[in-house]
């Protein structure tokens, strides 16, 4: 049983309608302790020859895996949907494999959740959740008016947004996560499954990049005020909606250690890296969620327990649903109330202003240019690109010839290497994070230096 702290925090939050209780409550971090004996490491032999599937089948034993989507994000393949246990419960699986074999899954079960990782050499970890603290607030009123809920409700709701999420590392958290590329992709997708299961179908997320700091952070209020500094270089290139940051949890079962924080409503949060399903609840409160409606009030921004089982936001278990009064639980109870817990329309009534942070104007890189040409390699610059992860430079052996790709790079200066002699056109185009690219920027002609003596060719 939660309880709620009730503080006064802030005056101005009487502006926005929202009752105190909405402000500040007790966040349910507390999950299900991993099971005994279970061993914590071992070696999967000949991994890469292994179906997804056959990698994680022990662990979410005895639940059956209900697939709802299946995609391939810039050669990562994403597969996500629920877990059905023998008496009917519902957990969740999000699986990302990349080329190599390797895996991230988050595996959440009535007795399970955690996070299963398998390396290409096989080296294969399951990580149970840490428990943190039941009584810790992590929803923060933003001091920012943008953040203002409601600002667009009741316009264009059932249009489909698309929120466009940054996903920070701190060091020590992306090693903890191994592939944090896949561990952002593998995090957004079980947004996506929790809001497909609360039947919101106006807002899904998309990671629109990441980025790794060499110093670590505490997972504090502190911290979270200065998320947006913390990760200025990776925001200023993906210019996201959202902003998460992931951090460590150094030491478990800290009492008043608190698995996230998140501005109640906003637009960023943080969590524990080592944490299944903190980064689904902190969004929540992005969204404009809070914890239990202990009082009763009649307002429906809050998640729900129906007295055998809670959602993502109130006494967060294993079920990967958002409260929704159309919703029912295994033993027929429904999973929200109109009145007093509906985070299914809280999604939809705000996936505007969710989707609306970033006006980013996506299109072909400009100013491509000649720069230099040596013997062997040409070199070109470009402008910077909004959202380019990197950039692939494509030219043709013979201008009758199709297009082919001479080399890529992470910045905007590039060489294309062993240049076909004579002038020919090339161009580049910026990569985005789900591997789809831009239009092709304008067209240069180039060629290689060549000596008076030929000597080179
Ligand atoms: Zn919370």
């Amino acid at each position: 049983m939660l309880k709620t702290v009730r503080f006064m925090r802030r005056v101005s939050f009487m502006l926005w309608g929202i009752s105190l209780a909405a402000l500040l409550s007790a966040c349910g971090h507390s999950l299900p302790p991993p099971d005994a004996g279970e061993p914590k490491a071992w070696v999967v032999e000949n991994v890469a020859s292994k179906s997804t599937a056959q990698l994680y089948a022990d662990v979410i034993a005895p639940a059956v895996f209900e697939r709802s989507s299946s995609k391939v994000i810039d050669g990562y393949t994403v597969e996500s949907g629920n877990l059905r246990m023998p008496d009917g419960a519902m957990g969740a699986l999000v699986t990302v494999r990349s080329a190599d074999g390797s895996l991230i899954a988050l595996i959440n079960t009535p007795k399970k959740n955690g996070v299963l990782l398998i390396n290409a050499n096989g080296e294969r970890r399951f990580e149970s959740d840490p428990k943190h603290d039941d009584l810790t607030s992590d929803g923060i009123l933003s001091p920012d008016k943008s953040d203002r809920p409601g600002k667009t409700s009741g316009m264009n709701v059932e249009s489909p947004r698309v929120v466009d999420i940054f996903v920070g590392y701190s060091r020590a958290a992306a090693d903890w996560a191994r592939d944090p590329r896949a561990h952002a992709v593998a995090q957004v997708e079980s947004i996506n499954l929790s809001l497909r299961n609360s039947l919101v179908t106006n807002v899904s997320f998309k990671v629109v990049g990441i980025q790794v700091v060499e110093q670590e952070y505490l997972l504090t209020e502190e911290t979270l005020e200065r998320l947006t500094s913390i990760f200025a270089e990776g925001i200023k290139k993906s210019e996201p909606d959202l902003v998460f940051g992931f951090f460590p949890l150094k030491v478990g079962n800290i009492p008043g250690q608190a698995g996230g924080w998140a501005h109640m409503p906003g637009r960023i949060a943080i969590g524990s890296v080592a944490n299944s399903t903190i980064f689904r609840h902190e969004i929540g409160h992005n969204a404009g969620g809070d914890h239990c409606n202990d009082e009763g009030v009649a307002d429906y921004h809050f998640g729900y327990h129906n007295g055998s089982s809670g959602e993502l936001m109130c006494q967060k278990g294993s079920a990967p649903v958002y409260s929704n009064p159309q919703l029912k639980d295994a033993s027929g109870r429904p999973w929200g109330n109109a009145v007093t817990a509906d985070m299914a329309r809280v999604w939809r009534e705000n996936a505007e202003r969710l989707s609306s942070y970033s006006h980013v104007v996506l299109g072909a890189p400009k100013n491509f240019r000649f720069v230099a040409a040596s013997l062997k390699s040409i070199h070109f610059r470009w402008d910077s690109t909004p959202r380019a992860v990197r950039y692939e430079m494509w030219g043709r052996d013979r201008v009758s010839l199709e297009p082919k790709r001479f080399g890529t790079s992470n910045t905007t200066d590039g060489f294309v290497h062993n240049p076909p002699s004579g002038l020919n056109p090339y161009h580049v185009v910026a990569i985005y994070f789900d591997g789809t690219e831009s239009p092709e920027s304008n067209v240069v002609q180039a060629k290689p230096h060549e000596t008076f003596a030929n000597e080179d060719q």
